[in-house]
């Protein structure tokens, strides 16, 4: 389930005074079981890029070959050599509901899409849809729901409605995930939750990459959330990706990363000020943990001096 974008374009009200170039001529190679931050300042076009990924939104222009399958292949649009044929039309529909099953969005504030009455009919909804066996969905339901840190027994007859911010969340993303896509997109799954709440979904993500091996790519622009799980960093500005590299990679470019509105973590600062200020430690440092273990051996040495 690899990603290729080329030369991808999305403008929003073209030739009108409202045009907005959202996604601008991107290029990009997704393997599968990468996990992957895309992280930009508001209005870089995080979300314009990724709902192209699974056909909700058309391209202006550009393609996107997903598992080897062109889904932005001019669906409507009729060939230079006349009509397509019917039968043509139908398979490339096909294929684009396929491709929508494989490739799972959740999208920013999912739980304002929550409908059904109970927790287990809301997240039953897409496996439904699936045509599985009612059994079948259930044990889905039940794994999506442990997934997100919610048990079985204690929710599925609760209404969402009455649950937490938090929880409703989990329930929307629960709802994705009961449809084992093999590539999960999540649209700035931790904005509005608590520090607890946002660890723990981050968690939940990680810990899900790591058992099913699919792709993740997490919509974010916290850069201390990313440095922790993401392996590789997409830093977008104004429609563009401007970096693209490990974590440690991208963090090194923290006067650009600034000039487009993007602070790195708060320890790349203190990091930075001891690296100028004549200690010996590894630049290239980006989390808590790392400092930690580092500034131990630098005092430990010093105390026994
Ligand atoms: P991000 O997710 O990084 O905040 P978006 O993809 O939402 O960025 O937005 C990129 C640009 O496209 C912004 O200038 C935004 O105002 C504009 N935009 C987003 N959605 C729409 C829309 N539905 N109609 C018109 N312009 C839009
Ligand atoms: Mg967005």
């Amino acid at each position: 389930m690899s990603i290729k974008i080329v030369d991808l374009t999305h403008i929003y009200d073209k030739k009108t005074p409202n045009e907005t170039v959202a996604v601008d001529h991107i290029n990009l190679e997704v393997e599968t079981g990468e996990f992957i931050g895309l992280i930009g300042h508001t209005g870089s076009g995080k979300s314009t890029l990724i709902q192209q990924l699974n056909g909700l939104l058309k391209p202006s222009s550009g393609e996107i070959i997903i598992s080897g399958y062109n889904i932005t292949d001019g669906l409507d649009q009729p060939s230079k050599k006349g009509r397509i044929k019917k039968s043509e039309v139908n398979a490339r529909k096909k294929r684009l509901i396929e491709v929508r099953k494989r490739v799972g969005l959740v999208f920013q504030y999912p739980e304002y899409q929550l409908f059904e009455e109970t927790v287990e009919k809301d997240i039953s909804f897409g496996p439904n849809n699936l045509g599985l066996r009612a059994d079948e969905v259930t044990l889905r339901v039940i794994e999506a729901m442990k997934t997100v840190g919610l048990d079985y027994e204690t929710y599925k007859d609760r209404s969402p409605f009455e649950l937490s911010g938090g929880q409703k969340r989990r329930v929307a993303i629960a709802g994705v995930l009961a449809m084992k896509p093999e590539v999960l997109i999540l649209d700035e799954p931790t904005a509005g939750l608590d520090p607890r709440g946002r660890d723990e979904i981050l968690a939940q993500i990680k810990a899900l990459h790591a058992r099913e091996k699919i792709t993740v790519i997490i919509v974010s622009h916290s850069m201390e959330d990313m440095a922790k799980i993401a392996e590789r960093l997409i830093v977008m500005n104004k429609g563009a990706i401007v970096l693209d590299g490990t974590p440690k990679e991208v963090f090194k470019h923290i006067d650009l990363l600034e000039d487009i509105g993007l602070a790195v973590p708060q320890i790349s600062y203190l990091i930075r000020g001891l690296v100028k200020s004549g200690f010996i430690i590894d630049p290239s440092i980006i989390t808590v943990e790392e400092a930690k273990e580092a500034l131990i051996k630098i005092l430990v040495k010093k105390s026994k001096v």
